[in-house]
């Protein structure tokens, strides 16, 4: 019987175990790819203590100290949480099952892809997804941001900034995001929204992306190719969080299917808790630094739940076991 398992070992869920390391919990973290979507980063320039770091670099060295304050890390798929009475039973893809009297689920997101020619080849050579982590420099560049949403608003109106040129390349006929976004979009002169289109190809000369093919519909419905000179492409076409386990368990969730939590952190369900990019978007961003936040914040209230403490804090309980 362990007090806590932690399924996810991207960012939030290492930070979870070194943390639950430190409350001195006896925890076990079980996660299918070490580091997550962390490794996926080439280069990492908006993580405080590091002016510049590739994220299989940042992983190792999360995992090392998650390992050196005592962690136990198993490499597993968990396919299957039940309430049992003392707590959860875990069982996973290699046939292995555990009791754990918490969990802290930190299974991050899916993003999605266009799946379209060139996508794969570019990732990194001007092909993003996550206009947060760039260079925040796009002076003299033209851009086109994908998705028609909030992510995707906000990333046009943050490259819009200072970019030469943005182009919202838009399936529907009206942007989905709030109005806030929508307005700055629209008092912004060097942002143009082109409707009723699919990006159908990027292409580069190898070392970074250069064009892009659009398909559009013109106002008889007629289908229309066009090419795009462009530096930068942002996908931001939302992405599927990984919280289908919790599901059988009654743990509320928002219409995105992202975990709803109260302003503690808290779940609905008492012993189950969250951290990273499977909260709600009100409480997070996806992003390295609040994952971290919330998978020690996410162990502070396993350690508070387990001890039946009426205040969770984290820098404040001298019951915080320094290990
Ligand atoms: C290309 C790219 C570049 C990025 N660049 C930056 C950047 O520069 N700066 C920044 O701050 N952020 C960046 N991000 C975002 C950042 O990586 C994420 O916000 C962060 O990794 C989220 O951490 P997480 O721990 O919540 O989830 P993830 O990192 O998604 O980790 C989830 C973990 O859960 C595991 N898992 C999923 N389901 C199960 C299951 N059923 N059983 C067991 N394990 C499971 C996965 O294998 C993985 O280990 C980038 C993302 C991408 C894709």
């Amino acid at each position: 019987m362990f007090d806590l398992i932690i399924i996810g070992a991207g960012p939030a869920g290492l930070t979870a175990s070194i943390y639950a390391s430190c409350f001195g919990l006896k925890h076990l973290l079980i996660g299918k790819l070490v580091g997550g979507q962390m490794t996926l980063a080439p280069d990492i320039l908006n993580y405080p203590g590091f002016t510049e770091i590739n994220g299989q670099e940042l992983t190792n060295k999360m995992l090392e100290q998650a390992k050196k304050r005592g962690g136990e890390i198993l490499t597993d798929l968990v396919i299957d949480i039940t309430k049992v009475e003392t707590g959860f039973l875990l069982k996973t893809e290699q046939n292995k099952a555990f009791e754990t009297k918490t969990i802290i689920l930190a299974t991050g997101v899916e993003r999605r892809k266009l799946n379209i020619p060139g996508e794969n080849e570019y990732v990194g050579k001007g092909v993003e997804y996550c206009a947060k982590c760039g260079k925040f420099d796009y002076l003299d560049k033209t851009a086109i941001v994908v998705g028609g949403g909030n992510a995707a608003a906000q990333t046009a109106v943050q490259v819009g900034h200072s970019a030469k040129k943005v182009f919202i390349i838009y399936r529907g006929t009206e942007l989905r995001c709030d109005t806030v976004w929508a307005k700055h979009i629209a008092e912004n002169p060097m942002i143009e929204v082109i409707y009723n289109s699919v990006l159908t190809e990027i292409s580069g000369d190898g070392q970074k992306v250069n064009s892009v093919k659009i398909k559009s519909k013109n106002s008889q419905n007629q289908e229309e190719l066009k090419d795009l000179v462009i530096d930068k492409v942002f996908i931001e076409v939302g992405g599927v969080p990984g919280t289908a386990l919790l599901l059988p368990l009654g743990v509320k969730m928002d219409p995105g299917g992202f975990i709803a939590v109260d302003e503690r952190l808290s779940t609905s369900v008492p012993g189950v808790y969250v951290a990273g990019d499977v909260i709600s978007h009100k409480y997070s961003i996806e992003q390295i630094t609040s994952a971290v936040g919330s998978g020690a914040r996410a162990a502070s209230l396993v350690f508070s739940f387990l001890k039946q403490s009426s205040a969770p804090t984290l820098w404040g309980s001298s019951q915080i076991k320094r290990g």
